[in-house]
């Protein structure tokens, strides 16, 4: 998938620089075998995930300000069978060996996007940093949000993904033990 991006946006894969950002649909050995192929990594922040649970992803030329979302095309698999060697030791194998040799077109549907949301956004300015006015932890990539115009991280802002426990990490360790919660 990620050779087949290249060929589409004509870019040199795996990228060297920050060019191409790419976001995957899920997260498993797929991101991972998108990462080696297009050199996008969450290290250098032009590999996101946005976590539809699809093997799918839109890899976006961040000069051009193009983006193609390629996904597995639907019959994918069935198709594979055509290719599937008898020989092969199992059905994984058969696949493994199918997937090589298929063409993109009977692999992949490609399609240009438009975006959803400001790239500009998406990429941010490393450099910003605030502190949240609630939890007073820091915030940076103005990941924050500004709610009667206070500063809050998403968390204090009300998109929190977990609610604090009291439970123990252990028999000996308390629930706070790295430092106070600051409410
Ligand atoms: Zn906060």
């Amino acid at each position: 998938m990620g050779m087949l991006a290249a060929k589409l946006l004509s870019l040199p894969l795996p990228q060297t620089n920050k060019r191409l950002l790419t976001i995957v649909e899920t997260d498993g050995c797929f991101a991972d075998g998108i990462a080696v192929s297009t050199g996008c990594e969450l290290g250098h922040r032009t590999l996101r995930l946005i976590d539809f649970g699809k093997v799918a992803a839109t890899f976006i030329d961040t000069a051009e300000e193009r983006a193609i979302r390629i996904a597995a095309h639907p019959d994918s698999r069935s198709r594979a069978t055509a290719y599937y060697e008898s020989a092969e030791k199992s059905r994984w194998h058969g696949y493994l060996h199918a997937y090589q040799i298929m063409p993109d077109s009977a692999l992949f549907v490609a399609q240009p996007v438009h975006l959803q949301f400001s790239l500009d956004m998406l990429i941010s300015k490393p450099t910003h940093r605030v502190v949240c006015s609630a939890c007073g932890e820091e915030i940076i990539n103005q990941r924050e949000v500004i709610i009667e115009d206070q500063v809050l991280c998403r968390g204090c802002g009300g998109q929190a993904y977990y609610t604090w426990s009291d439970q123990a990490f252990s028999d000996t360790l308390p629930a706070a033990v790295i430092g106070e919660v600051i409410s």
